[in-house]
């Protein structure tokens, strides 16, 4: 028996339960459309939400900034791998959010890594939204600090839990995040925030799927709800609304300073590339200048959902332009996501173990760069493969 048999054995239960990841391969730039295996499909499955992936002024600002500071930064942040470029855009994103300070990371990802292991420790506790994302879940893991979970979206079980656990540990950190991926909802955070207050505990929110959606012209999820200074932490990442790659940490200036000394990706993980950091900087002027593509996500997503919901279509809890479209068993959402397909709609099919058993769906993504027509065709699309399955008359 070789070494690696093991492995063998696991991809054969992955495919014959159908949780084997089949990778499509994509062959154009981001937008409305897509091409996928070759296929010219109607894209709603992307996180570009402004539709900033393939936007001129990115594209220009990143040739522009190579052709001046070439590609890549070759060392670590603290090393010799802080350009002019990573320390205007640090600048831009604090005053962008209405935070004292912000540092910038290579992902969404690695700012979780580096955050939650920067502020706890072995001495201490983690209250952490049971829905949370990956990331967090292995940010709070490498903490090696006690993690116990909420009831989602549930500030009775946060507190129940601080109550009972809290006297036990030295430090303590309530993590949320801000937009749930899979359903779409939005944290209570004022709610949350006043637990925090009252106990005296840092407070946490990771709003990758609210950066640049939610709040006024996409400032985010603490300025949707209008509680700036009052969260200590906020992970965002450059690569849904912002349409590039990278993450960040916005908040208190100590955190932030705090974070240069401790954060392990920032001191041993090289920093952003010049491009991508160029790109973001533009990405800031376009929301800066109007909110204008923020307007059209909306306005696009709620013009989407109505009439999912006027065709008979189950979308769930969903607040943002995130659509889950609710099918119930795998097996089903698998065959409506292959007949999207050869109808000309890329949406995947999400089951077990990313979402609860019995609560399979397609996710739908909307974007500022769907057309109304595209979506007519989208709804359209929607309509004849629920009627082929039967689902409705
Ligand atoms: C996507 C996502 C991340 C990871 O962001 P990347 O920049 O892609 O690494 C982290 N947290 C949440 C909540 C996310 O949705």
């Amino acid at each position: 028996m070789s070494k690696t048999n093991w492995i063998e054995q696991e991809i054969e239960n992955l495919k014959s339960q159908g949780l084997y990841n089949n990778i499509r391969t994509i062959g154009s730039p981001q937008g409305a459309w897509l091409v996928v295996d070759g296929k010219k499909v109607l894209n709603f499955c992307s996180n570009n939400y402004l539709g900033l992936a393939n936007h001129p002024d990115l594209i220009s600002a990143s040739k522009n900034a190579t052709g001046e500071l070439g590609i890549g930064p070759a060392a670590v942040r603290s090393i010799a791998g802080t350009t002019t470029l990573h320390v205007e855009l640090e600048k831009r994103i604090a005053k962008f959010k209405g935070v004292e300070s912000a540092i910038t990371f290579q992902s969404g990802f690695t700012a979780n890594l580096a955050v939650v292991p920067a502020l706890v420790g072995k001495e201490d506790v983690i209250f952490s939204d049971k829905l949370n994302h990956a990331s967090i879940i292995d940010g709070c893991r490498l903490s090696g600090a006690k993690i116990i979970a909420y009831e989602h979206n549930d500030v009775k079980s946060l507190e129940e839990q601080i109550k009972n656990n809290l006297s036990q540990y030295r430090r303590a950190l309530i993590i949320t995040d801000g937009v749930f991926s899979m359903d779409g909802d939005v944290a209570p955070l004022p709610e949350i925030y006043e637990v925090a207050k009252k106990y005296d505990i840092l407070l946490m929110v990771d709003d990758a799927h609210g950066e640049g959606v939610l709040g006024k012209g996409g400032r985010g999820i603490v300025d949707h709800f209008g509680l700036h200074g009052k969260v200590d932490v906020e992970v965002g990442t450059f690569s849904k609304a912002f349409g590039v790659v990278g993450g960040m940490i916005a908040g208190k200036s100590i955190i932030i300073e705090w974070l240069r000394q401790r954060g392990r990706p920032f001191l041993f993980s090289s920093a952003m590339t010049i491009p991508d950091t160029a790109a973001c900087l533009a990405a800031i002027d376009l929301l800066e200048d109007s909110t204008q593509l923020v307007d059209k996500l909306w306005q696009n997503a709620k013009y989407f959902k109505a009439e999912m919901k006027n065709l008979g279509f189950n979308t769930g809890v969903s607040e943002t332009p995130i659509t889950p479209v609710m099918l119930g068993e795998a097996k089903l959402a698998q065959q409506f996501s292959k007949e999207l397909f050869e109808a000309g709609v890329f949406a995947m099919a999400i089951g077990f173990p990313t979402v609860a058993q019995g609560k399979a769906r397609i996710r739908v993504m909307i974007s500022a760069s769907h057309s109304k027509d595209d979506l007519d065709k989208g709804l359209e699309a929607f309509q004849s493969v629920g009627r082929n399955l039967q689902l409705f008359s």
